[in-house]
């Protein structure tokens, strides 16, 4: 069962990849098919195979011969990667179907902002309408109020460090609506933690490596994206780990 999903985790990272390519351009990402991004050429469909095609054609398009981005088999291999870790963690159950939209919406929120520094209202919208589809599926009065609360406390300490700092942005507050919502109110705690914690340590290293200066802009989503997939994973061992210590 693992490899199935894994290759439905490839497949899908393969669509990924083109909503992270179309939705900056205002492309449909239901039409046209896939083609090469420099000479529109349409791709075949055994070229569309994740991550062994990208092999196959040793990184370049078959018709111009224009390189095609590691990254495309990176997030096709990422996405397998985190659909099987999921099924490992939660079986084919709720939150399986729950973190698999969430993480894949993580993924394609985060590229983007990390490409184009700008978030998209879009996928904000549709992380919002699946996050509340998802809380209201599992209807259950505590699960509805902490998701409230998540998204209402991330994106309010967001929104007030945009305002007192402008150190970030109003995309970063969305984003943080987004995963609040999703993670709940404890482990939002943790998202936000992590998202300045990687943040900094980052932001430090391309300023030492002399990648970035001070002045430069660092996007923030992909950081909370980071942060909230990692928070998916190892967010409720790090909240008894905490209680733990507390308790000793
Ligand atoms: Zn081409």
């Amino acid at each position: 069962m693992g490899i199935i999903i894994f290759i439905y985790g490839l497949v899908i990272g393969s669509f990924l990849n083109l909503c992270i390519y179309r939705i900056p351009n205002n492309e449909s990402i239901s039409y046209p098919p896939s083609h090469c991004t420099s000479c529109g050429n349409k791709i075949k469909w055994y070229d569309l195979i994740p991550v062994i095609s990208y092999i196959i054609l040793k990184g370049r398009c078959r018709f111009c011969n224009e390189k095609i981005s590691v990254m495309y088999p990176l997030i096709e291999a990422f996405t397998g990667i985190l659909f099987v870790s999921l099924y490992y963690k939660y079986g084919l159950s709720f939150y399986f179907f729950k973190y698999a939209v969430f993480v894949s919406t993580l993924i394609v929120i985060g590229m983007i902002d990390l490409k184009t520094t700008d978030v998209y209202f879009n996928t904000i919208v549709f992380g919002i309408i699946t996050g509340i589809a998802f809380t209201l599926l599992k209807f259950h009065n505590n699960i509805i109020l902490s998701n409230i609360l998540g998204a209402a406390f991330s994106a309010g300490i967001i929104a007030l460090i945009v305002i007192l700092t402008k150190g970030m942005g109003w995309g970063d507050v969305e984003i943080c609506f987004v995963s609040g919502l999703y993670l709940g109110f404890k482990l939002s705690i943790i998202m936000l933690f992590l998202s300045f914690v990687l943040g900094a340590i980052v932001g430090i290293v391309l300023i030492v490596l002399k990648i970035k200066s001070r002045k430069d802009f660092i996007p923030f989503g992909p950081f909370i994206s980071i942060a909230s997939i990692f928070t998916v994973f190892w967010g409720e061992k790090m909240i008894n780990l905490y209680i733990n210590k507390l308790m000793l």
